[in-house]
């Protein structure tokens, strides 16, 4: 069984008047619950979780048991405790999986993890997205038709600065004329992480079943053969004769390390 923890702030969905209403009518519970119910099956045992709760939705005993976590935010990034990003960081350098959703590209986990403002631009006029599968055979692309349509989508649009050594899975065009990296798998250390664009609040995006499928896949792409915790650079022994004379013989070098 592959645990999965889905991370939503939970903010929108409870909002008052009209666009609060249009949001509960796509996801009553909450998003973190909708997913929890759409990526259910046999290989994954999931919780759903949300800021309002006890440490942030992420106490120790949960995060330390976590296989891939997924993560939905927008205006509450600063509200996340720096300590709670640092242990997430930790957890993913040594091998947990990260799955980052739409407005999670500002996040303080993502922008941590890639080093950069993740900045891009965007537009709200209910336009369609159409996503093109570019990396045919990645495994988070697997049974994904070539092409598929979003029909109401936010645009995210182009420049977006990450870095350069994702694996850029999904390009996406919108009506309006925008192109975006829609799907971007990195390697951080022992960890793999996803990011993916689709998923406004507004328009009912996780209910597509591609956008499913898509994030099954990614569970299972991302999710850790091992754990390696605590990597620590060791120094080791020389397997061979060093033959070279060191220049600081005699000289007591260890005051550096300190
Ligand atoms: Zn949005």
């Amino acid at each position: 069984m592959i645990k999965v923890v889905i991370w939503n702030e939970f903010i929108h969905e409870r909002e008052s008047g009209a666009v609060g209403n249009v949001i509960r009518s796509h996801y009553p519970d909450g998003i973190h619950r909708y997913l929890a119910d759409a990526l259910k099956c046999d290989e994954f045992d999931i919780t759903a979780v949300s800021l309002d709760m006890p440490e942030q939705g992420l106490p120790d005993e949960l995060l330390d048991s976590t296989d891939v976590l997924l993560w939905w935010g927008h205006c509450a990034h600063e509200q996340v405790s720096d300590e709670l990003v640092a242990k997430i960081r930790k957890r993913v350098l040594a091998g947990m999986g990260l799955i980052v959703l739409h407005s999670g590209h500002f996040s303080k986990i993502f922008r941590s993890m890639m080093g950069t403002a993740c900045r891009l631009r965007w537009r709200e006029a209910g336009e369609k997205e159409r996503l093109w599968v570019v990396s045919p055979s990645h495994p988070i692309a697997r049974g994904i038709p070539e092409t598929f349509v979003i029909p109401h989508q936010e645009m995210y649009g182009e420049p977006f600065d990450i870095p350069d050594d994702g694996k850029i899975i999904f390009m996406s065009w919108f009506e309006g004329g925008n192109v975006f990296r829609s799907g971007v798998a990195f390697q951080r250390d022992r960890g793999r992480i996803f990011y993916f664009s689709p998923g406004h609040e507004t328009y009912a995006v996780y209910h597509d079943e591609n956008v499913q499928k898509i994030l099954k896949n990614a569970v299972l792409w991302s999710a850790p053969e091992e754990f390696v915790p605590d990597r620590i650079t060791p120094m080791p022994e020389p397997l061979e004769k060093i033959n070279t004379p060191d220049p600081l013989a005699g000289i007591d070098t260890a005051q550096l390390h300190k």
